[in-house]
């Protein structure tokens, strides 16, 4: 029988040699199991900058306005002024039902219309 490609064959992660030997090997090499591992990591971190980078812009937005003693504003400024809704840290569930979101300390809580008020809050 001509020995081809079989299901059960396990291949390396990395470079999809056909893998001899221990049941739990992933990698042919300890080489493929670095690479594997390497570019992995710099794809996970690439991720979290991606989103820390939206985050400290949300915050940059919310301090500025702070600063500037705006502690009310309406979405379609927000927006303008690069604020993403998409991404915020965490949430806190106040008495009346309505959800403060923050973006580390500072948080937004939304009013009638598009209009919301920014709050200061120590992290939890
Ligand atoms: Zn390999």
């Amino acid at each position: 029988m001509i020995n081809t490609y079989h299901e059960n064959d396990r291949h390396c992660q990395e470079c999809g040699l056909i893998l001899i030997g221990r049941s739990d090997k992933k990698f042919c090499s300890d080489q493929c199991r670095a690479s594997f591992h390497n570019r992995e990591y710099s794809q996970n971190s690439e991720s979290i900058r991606r989103v820390n980078r939206v985050l400290k812009r949300n915050r940059f937005v919310l301090e500025k306005l702070v600063s500037q003693g705006k502690f009310q504003i309406h979405k379609k400024k927000l927006e303008e002024l690069g604020f993403n809704f998409d991404f915020h840290t965490h949430s806190r569930r106040i008495q009346d039902g309505s959800k403060i979101i923050f973006c580390y300390e500072t948080g937004y809580h939304r009013q009638s219309g598009d209009e919301y008020r920014i709050v200061r809050k120590e992290l939890i």
